[in-house]
């Protein structure tokens, strides 16, 4: 534009009311061309601004979004992580309970072997006085089971509760077990002790009826085999009438060793008249062996014997026609015939 056309005037008729005259303003042609730009572009320099501004706000919510959704992840790791582990340590708690009922269980079968064992032999009064009082432990996994099927990823607080069940079931196990097995071993011992008893008695009476029969006396007194007078009637041969001979005669020679017929203790042992040199020896159930007309004597009242022990020598002294040994069994102060003992 030429500098003539903008260095001339324009004058503007600005009517305010119908009223009043309109009013004259008087303005050159660069002041009609200049405000307008400036004033449009003051509007456009204000509108870019906002609009930088507004795209660094939206940018900055971007940003603080993303940072909040990725913190948000990393949370929801971690709890996923822990909830893993959550789930493990309840398996693990699972199986644990699993095996202690495995150990209960074969608990509960020694329990019952014992109990076959108090019932085998404890007929005894004190172990069948507490037979009423005993219930046997029993607990079978096949046996009374059931429930919604979950398979175990599905829920962790579902499995946890069937854990913590799991352990009151074993809890209540276990309460059976300790109310059970002291009981149980209690029995046992009680049947133990009866045993005990009766083997011991069962020992003394075998050691009672050893005793018995080592000091019944049951071999022949002498090594000679001869008899020359038996047990019963018969002639006295001093006066040849009718006597009673209260044991048996057999002869010998003077000096043969004599034997105690059977285990005792020597009740005489001295010289009479009749007898001559005589051992009486005492055995158990009342029964006695006399040895007469001995020519020797080596034992002494009090002395012990056992059977067979050679306790004199053969001879004739005393009422006797020659050397022979009167073998004589009393039993309760009445002579028997030595024939029923020694053969
Ligand atoms: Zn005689």
């Amino acid at each position: 534009m030429k500098k003539g056309s903008l260095n001339r005037r324009m004058t503007l008729l600005v009517i305010r009311d119908a009223q009043q005259p309109p009013k004259q303003l008087q303005c050159s042609t660069a002041a009609v061309i200049l405000v307008p730009t400036l004033v449009i572009a003051s509007i456009s320099t204000l509108v870019i601004g906002l609009q930088i501004r507004s795209s660094h706000i939206i940018s900055q919510m971007e940003t603080n979004l993303a940072v909040q959704s990725l913190q948000m992840e990393v949370t929801v790791a971690d709890k996923n992580a822990a909830i893993g582990r959550l789930r493990r340590e309840v398996m693990e708690l699972t199986n644990q309970a699993t095996s202690i009922r495995e150990r209960l269980q074969r608990i509960t079968e020694l329990e019952q072997q014992m109990q076959q064992f108090i019932r085998k032999h404890g007929n005894s009064s004190s172990a069948s006085s507490n037979k009423s009082t005993i219930t046997p432990l029993s607990w079978d996994a096949s046996d009374h089971t059931g429930g919604e099927f979950i398979a175990v990823h599905e829920n962790t607080v579902l499995l946890a509760r069937q854990a913590m069940d799991d352990f009151q079931e074993i809890e209540s196990l276990l309460d059976t077990v300790e109310r059970t097995v002291p009981r149980s071993i209690q029995q046992a011992n009680a049947v133990q002790q009866n045993l005990e008893r009766k083997q011991a008695a069962q020992l003394l009476q075998t050691r009672r009826l050893a005793l018995a029969e080592q000091g019944r006396p049951s071999i022949w007194p002498v090594g000679s085999r001869r008899m020359s007078s038996s047990f019963g009637y018969r002639s006295d041969p001093f006066t040849g009438k009718s006597a009673f001979h209260s044991g048996v005669d057999i002869a010998g020679q003077t000096g043969d060793p004599v034997y105690a017929a059977g285990a005792g203790t020597v009740l005489e042992a001295n010289s009479s008249g009749a007898r001559g040199k005589c051992i009486i020896i005492q055995h158990p159930d009342g029964l006695q062996s006399w040895y007469m007309h001995l020519s020797g004597m080596q034992v002494a009242p009090g002395d012990h014997v056992q059977k067979g022990q050679t306790i004199g020598l053969l001879g004739s002294t005393g009422r006797s026609t020659g050397p022979h040994l009167h073998f004589q069994i009393v039993k309760h102060n009445q002579p028997v015939d030595p024939l029923l003992y020694v053969q």
